[in-house]
């Protein structure tokens, strides 16, 4: 032990859940202390820390951002002890609820991105722009000009407050989203000394997609039009790119493997023109108050500076990528396959905490490029009596693309999973179907023989939201979802569900050129994206210790992954094998 003895240590870990005022569960402090032993005794900079669904991890973040602090030379009122992340909005209010005592006391504060608060100052009779559209600091920079719009607008704007506190809260909160942008565009974030990473397993993809580059035929007409419209497309270099690369987009093979960087590096010349233009313009409409133009004009700008900072970041960091050429779409997408070296632009702290109830060791290292001498990989124990978590491998059928073109693996698959409602409808209770693919999910609910139960179905092209409602809402005999959707962020308790039947290995589709690549570059890696995913499925209805349902599983491949060694959660499942039930 490095800086102190055990028993400061373990002091300082109640006085932090104390002071964030908590009174810590069982298991939390030896948590805090693995993950502060993990950094200040072993030197990791990086700490992977797979905590099972009740640990209560939003604390555990928290508390050892606290100690962490102070046993790293801080004070109990220090600034910047951690910036907490989240991806989804039910994370993020839990955030706002677990630590809603602090806000206020300088201890913790949630800030969203700029769309999500109004701007009053800059209202217009038909509009009330985003606080995107904010001009605080030019305005304040002409005071004297802007004095009645500052004094009843400005002076008492929560975003404006938000974003003054920000670098001096001691925990702040936010999302992915907000998070990546400052670090590749903005950089106001200071620095902390620990960084969490909630719902760790999700941040590769959300990086993917946040960081991708997307042009299509239609999208550059429109963008030449918007130009044109905005700020005068006189340049005709500019007009001349937009109007080729626009064609070369409907001709198939035009915009290739071998020439998409040239095309890159042409409309990195336009969005830049466009941003600047915007720029210069946006000044000059809020110099003479013409708001509703400096609104437009603010959004123009954002569009295009953002544009030109994907191209750019890709022509910098050269990460890897895949190009996708979209015929029916005609349309170009050029997209990360991991954070890879980008990782270091997304740096703002000393240590990092990276958590989730499945985050596999392999998939952080390969994605994030984390240096594997730097980085502890940390697994509590099960928090949920294993023995409420049954795994049963019903039955096993060897189920791929090609054996699945046989009717009778079909018929016999539909036959497994009827018997399993059979059985659980016949005690009245109620389940989920975690199918694949909305194809396979037709043949088995056309297959499926009525019974005395309400089969609920998540349509292909409606919002699982509308299925979930009505099977959640409805009464009067058991009810059954399936859906392709179910895998993740579904919360079906107690009664609400006790039984859920996967289908089949939840493989992400080859059809995606990102997951083909990692496929056959990364194997290792495309399998664990499968088993974490197998197992975030097979969590979806024990959500409390008291809660209990059974998960059948009736695919050998699943089977497979679930009893390989890169299963680690496997202890959290008390698993069986049966042929009849
Ligand atoms: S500080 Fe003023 S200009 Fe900025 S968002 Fe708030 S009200 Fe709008």
């Amino acid at each position: 032990m490095s800086h102190e003895s055990g028993a400061v240590r373990h002091a300082a870990i109640l006085a932090a859940f104390a002071r964030l005022g908590f009174t810590p569960r069982p298991g939390q402090p030896e948590a805090v202390a693995q993950v502060l032993s993990a950094f200040l005794d072993d030197g990791a900079r990086h700490v992977v820390l797979c905590a099972p669904t009740g640990a209560g991890k939003s604390i555990i973040g928290a508390a050892t951002a606290e100690a962490l602090t102070l046993l790293d030379g801080g004070t109990e009122t220090s600034p910047k002890a951690s910036i907490l992340l989240t991806a989804t909005n039910v994370l993020a209010s839990q955030y706002h609820a677990t630590f809603a005592a602090l806000e206020g006391t300088g201890q913790f504060m949630a800030i969203r991105g700029a769309n999500n608060y109004e701007c009053t100052a800059l209202a217009t009779d038909s509009e009330v722009p985003n606080a995107e559209a904010c001009a605080f600091f030019t305005m304040q920079q002409n005071r004297a000009n802007f004095e009645e719009v500052l004094s009843r607008h400005c002076d008492s704007c929560e975003y404006i407050r938000l974003k003054q506190r920000r670098n001096s809260v001691r925990h702040l909160a936010t999302n992915y989203t907000y998070y990546f942008v400052d670090r590749l565009f903005a950089q106001k974030l200071e620095e902390r000394n620990l960084v969490v990473w909630d719902e760790a397993h999700l941040v590769n993809d959300l990086f993917s997609d946040h960081n991708a580059i997307f042009f299509s035929r239609q999208q550059l007409e429109r963008t030449a039009q918007e130009i044109a419209e905005v700020v005068g497309l006189t340049d005709q270099q500019i007009a001349r790119t937009l109007k080729t690369i626009a064609n070369d987009c409907a001709i198939k093979g035009k915009i290739n493997e071998r020439n998409y960087e040239t095309y890159l590096m042409a409309l990195l010349r336009v969005y830049t023109y466009a941003a600047e233009r915007g720029e210069a313009e946006q000044g000059k409409a809020l110099r003479a108050k013409r708001f509703g133009e400096h609104n437009k004009l603010t959004r123009f700008t954002t569009t295009y500076t953002g544009r030109a900072c994907k191209i750019d970041d890709l022509i910098k960091y050269r990460y890897d990528h895949v190009f996708e050429y979209d015929e029916a779409k005609q349309a170009v997408t050029v997209k990360p396959i991991f954070v890879g070296n980008m990782f270091s632009r997304l740096q703002a702290a000393r240590y990092n905490l990276f958590m989730s109830a499945t985050i596999s060791n392999e998939v952080m290292q390969a994605t994030l490029n984390l240096e594997p001498s730097k980085t502890k990989f940390i697994k509590l124990p099960p928090t949920f009596p294993k023995e409420n978590k049954q795994v049963i491998f019903y039955d096993p059928l060897p189920l791929s693309y090609a054996t699945l073109q046989d009717p009778k693996t079909v018929s016999k698959l539909v036959s497994n999973i009827a018997n399993v409602i059979n059985k659980h409808v016949a005690m009245q209770e109620r389940g989920i179907i975690l199918a694949p693919s909305f194809k396979l999910q037709a043949a088995i609910v056309d297959g499926l023989p009525k019974g005395n139960y309400k089969l609920i179905e998540h349509r292909q092209g409606e919002k699982l939201e509308q299925a979930l409602l009505a099977f959640k809402h409805h009464q009067g005999s058991p009810a059954v979802l399936i859906s392709p959707s179910l895998f993740e962020g579904v919360d079906l308790p107690d009664d609400l569900s006790r039984f859920q039947v996967i289908v089949k290995a939840p493989f992400p589709s080859l059809a995606d050129k990102r997951m083909k690549h990692i496929l056959t570059e990364y194997p290792a890696v495309y399998n664990a994206i499968t088993l974490m995913k197998l197992i975030q499925g097979a969590g979806r209805s024990v959500r409390s210790a008291t809660d209990h349902a059974t998960t059948y599983i009736l695919d050998a491949n699943a089977q497979r992954l679930f009893s390989s060694k890169a299963n680690v959660w496997r202890d959290e499942f008390d698993v069986r094998f049966t042929k009849f039930i």
